[in-house]
């Protein structure tokens, strides 16, 4: 099963409008084991699996409730999906690497791209064990390559929707769109609005034409609600476009603006530049640290830097964020010139 062949990936995920759901699905399950962990005696943890014995009935239902109402994305086979117990088995958000030392264990969480995997692994069990109910058994890796194929094609309809002539389709009138980081906890998901699946038709800024997003609409407000992967996602494949992004008040996590990556390592570091949380000093304390204490490379550093940078240049709401990044690069350049044992 090779990693680039798995249909449940980033770029089919947004074109399908799943992305941010998905993405709210692992940072979930992530919170779901940092409470769990955060419970125990941190100088005696138990093994990876006992952890995830632990978390599993909390896991569950998060999946549940996903599976069940995005079963069409898997299968055409059925209506609904529910998760048991066989497909969550070996299911785990950590992963374990050994160290220089044999004995040592590193522990870390999942990548979002690996959870992908591992998620579309947990489906595949379940519609195998469905399957092979009725039908002469299939190796669980026919039935991969089966959902897999399923996923890519549905994919691809979808992708063929995007482009859009002016001709057919006039764009969106009013061109606000409230950008999410977790669709849970946005305003009008709290009052208990109606929101509805929807798309958005979006002008590309350099006039050449019109492209569609999914986006969530609020039948009671009139508000259209974009994920913010899925917006960074359009915005990087296909261009820029003419949109007033605006934030959802009530998702002003202190986390969801503008931040790095989820999964890099920079993040995982503790390294961000939202306002008001880190000075330029601590962060380039920070970066300088990492360095000394061999945590991270120079390379590595402005590896996860130039991601961010490449990733939000064109969005009108990361202006500072986006500076305050390339500052941080021309320091960390200048900073290694005179300490090349860091290079
Ligand atoms: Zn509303």
């Amino acid at each position: 099963m090779s990693k680039l062949l798995c249909a449940f990936n980033e770029s089919n995920l947004a074109v399908m409008g799943l992305y941010d759901a998905v993405y709210d699905m692992y940072i979930e399950l992530k919170h779901i084991y940092n409470s769990t962990i955060k419970q125990l005696d941190t100088t005696k943890l138990p093994f990876p699996e006992k952890v995830d014995d632990m978390c599993r009935n909390q896991v569950r239902p998060v999946m549940e409730s996903f599976i069940s109402s995005h079963t069409s994305f898997f299968s055409s086979d059925y209506v609904k999906l529910h998760i048991n117990a066989y497909g969550l088995k070996g299911f785990s958000m950590l992963d374990t690497k050994h160290g220089a030392n044999p004995l040592q264990v590193i522990v870390s969480y999942i990548t979002f791209r690996s959870f992908l995997d591992k998620f579309l692994m947990v489906v595949v069990r379940i519609i195998a064990q469905r399957r092979n109910r009725q039908a002469p058994y299939k190796a669980i890796n026919i039935v991969f390559e089966e959902v897999n194929q399923y996923i890519d094609s549905l994919a691809a309809q979808y992708r063929k929707r995007i482009p859009m002539s002016s001709v057919n389709q006039a764009p969106s009138e009013n061109n606000h769109l409230f950008v999410y980081s977790q669709f849970s906890q946005i305003s009008c998901n709290q009052k208990k609005h109606h929101i509805v699946p929807d798309v958005f038709c979006a002008e590309k800024c350099d006039g050449s034409g019109f492209y569609s997003i999914p986006i969530h609409c609020c039948e009671t407000c009139g508000r259209k609600f974009v994920g913010k992967y899925t917006l960074d996602y359009y915005q990087k494949e296909f261009g820029p476009i003419c949109i007033v992004a605006q934030k959802d008040s009530t998702t002003d996590s202190p986390n969801a603006f503008p931040c790095l990556n989820q999964e890099s390592e920079l993040h995982a570091q503790g390294y961000n530049v939202v306002e008001g949380q880190m000075s330029e000093e601590e962060r380039r304390c920070l970066l300088i640290s990492l360095l000394q204490s061999r945590k991270m490379t120079y390379f590595e550093i402005s590896r996860d830097i130039k991601n961010a940078i490449h990733m939000q240049q064109h969005l009108p709401l990361r202006t500072s964020a986006v500076a305050k990044w390339k500052r941080d690069l021309e320091f960390l350049s200048k900073y290694i010139e005179s300490h090349s044992e860091f290079k």
